[in-house]
Formats: structure tokens, C-alpha cells, sequence
């Protein structure tokens, strides 16, 4: 198979995207790439225009490449948001999602033949006839102001010593609002009202997406669910504990209260 080399390549191996150095050592995803790395499996290659755009291919190899360290780094997704125009990241979010799925869909979920690929986002049974598409995993995300302050909390499953918004998977036969309502119940203790959408942004760690909202306390004491959180609290914005990177919706979304708070100290 000869490969089309005049596109941009998202190749992952393993949990890592491999980035092309530049000469001003900037990281970049390779584009025309001469790829010097493993001949990639022709099964495992997904090619497609990421917003009817860019012409992309998406591939994960499944040996250890070796990659000229002078010109290719490899790197967590999360990390490459630190280096990547945004669209390139998100393009890199959907080829993981793509190659997730892929790797996920291999045969029938009801009756276990292996799975036929018709197109890019779509395989079917070829015994049975069920059709497959990646799915998509909604969350939701909250902001809850009291006052001058928002509750901010630490999950268990943080990577890192910060602390951010409470969020959860949205349960079967839930609207968005009462996701929102039930996790902040769940986790916290607290009752909360005045639930406005504020945004939602894919979340591709391993096919979501999360949608955000701001709300108001309304009442109860907090009162963590301690398999999920390690601890929750209001906090006003001067005295912020460490904050979720930028690349996340919640740090978004406390950018924005930030930005109200300082703008309703300077009306005073
Ligand atoms: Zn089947």
C-alpha cells in the first residue's frame, strides 16, 4: 500500500502521540512526513479531512518506533495541548477517540463475529448486521457560586494536587440538569439551583464529552462523598488553591468567574 505522505500524521504509540521537532525547537504534528519510524499496519490506518479541512491520518503503531530523538519527541495527548495550535490538538483528540474505537470494535458486541469496516465512523456484523459507531460519553461539569466564592474540590482521581469542579457521567434517562443536580448531591451534600448551560468542550480521554454549566447554591452543608472526593470547600477568588490546567472546560469556566469577580471590584 502506498501511503499518501501529504497530510499531517497523528501517530500514537501506546498512550503517546509522537510530535516533529522544528529547528527553533518548536513541536509540530509531522506533516508530509518522510515517517521514520515502523511501517504501520494498513488496517490500522484511518485517513480523513478533520473539519472538512485539514487532510489527516491517524494511526497507532504497535511496536516501540525508533524515533530520532534529534527530530521527534513522544508525548501524552494532555501534554501536547501545551505545544499544538488548538485545532491541532483537537484534531489529535479525535484520531485517539478514532483509534480507540477502532481498537474497541473489533467484533460484534451481539454475537461476537469479527467486525467489517464500511467507513471511517461506521463497521458492521457481517453475520448479524449490527452497525457500530464511536460512541460518545457525555459528563458534566458545574461551577457553583456562593456568594464571592465557588466550591472547588480534589478527586481521588486527580493526577495532580489541584483542585477543580464537580463532575460526573450523565445516567441513563437523565437530562443534563439532573446529572448536574444528582453529582452535586452525590459528592457533595449540597443542594443547588439556577443550572444555566455554559459551554462544552470533546474531552477525548478515552471518548468524551463534557458539557459545562454554571449554578447557584441553594442549601446544605458540604458533606464529601469520600470514595470520590478527598475534599471540597468554597473559596473566594483570592484565596485559590492550584487550578486545573488551561486545557480543561473547568479551568474555562473559572477563568470567566475570575474575569466577573475582578470587573465587579472595579465597578465598587
Ligand atoms: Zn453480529
Amino acid at each position: 500500500m502506498e501511503l499518501d505522505r501529504n497530510r499531517w500524521w497523528f501517530v500514537f504509540y501506546e498512550h503517546n502521540i509522537i510530535l516533529q521537532k522544528s529547528e527553533d525547537g518548536k513541536l509540530d504534528i509531522p506533516f508530509k512526513a518522510q515517517l521514520e519510524f515502523n511501517q504501520p499496519n494498513p488496517d490500522t490506518i484511518h485517513e480523513y479531512c478533520f473539519h472538512d479541512k485539514y487532510p489527516c491520518t491517524a494511526v497507532k503503531l504497535s511496536t516501540a518506533p525508533a524515533i530520532d530523538s534529534a527530530k521527534y519527541i513522544m508525548l501524552s495527548l494532555r501534554d501536547s495541548f501545551f505545544h499544538l495550535d488548538l485545532w491541532k490538538y483537537q484534531a489529535a483528540g479525535s484520531a485517539q477517540q478514532l483509534i480507540y474505537w477502532d481498537e474497541n470494535t473489533r467484533f460484534c458486541p451481539a454475537c461476537g463475529t469479527a467486525t467489517e469496516r464500511k467507513s471511517l465512523i461506521m463497521k458492521k456484523c457481517p453475520k448479524c448486521e449490527k452497525e457500530q459507531y464511536p460512541p460518545i460519553q457525555t459528563a458534566v461539569i458545574v461551577l457553583i457560586r456562593k456568594g464571592d466564592e465557588i466550591l472547588l474540590a480534589h478527586a481521588h482521581n486527580f493526577k495532580y494536587e489541584f483542585y477543580g469542579l464537580i463532575a460526573g457521567y450523565v445516567e441513563i434517562a437523565e437530562t443534563l440538569e439532573e446529572s448536574v443536580r444528582r453529582e452535586v448531591k452525590e459528592e457533595t451534600g449540597l443542594n443547588i439551583r439556577n443550572i444555566q448551560y455554559f459551554g462544552n468542550q470533546p474531552w477525548p480521554y478515552p471518548s468524551g464529552l463534557m458539557v459545562g454549566f454554571i449554578a447557584d447554591y441553594e442549601s446544605g452543608e458540604i458533606c464529601i462523598q469520600e470514595e470520590e472526593l478527598r475534599n471540597a470547600a468554597f473559596f473566594s477568588k483570592d484565596n485559590l488553591p492550584a487550578l486545573p490546567q488551561k486545557l480543561s472546560i473547568a479551568r474555562r469556566m473559572i477563568d470567566w468567574w475570575l474575569d466577573q469577580q475582578i470587573k465587579k471590584e472595579q465597578d465598587k
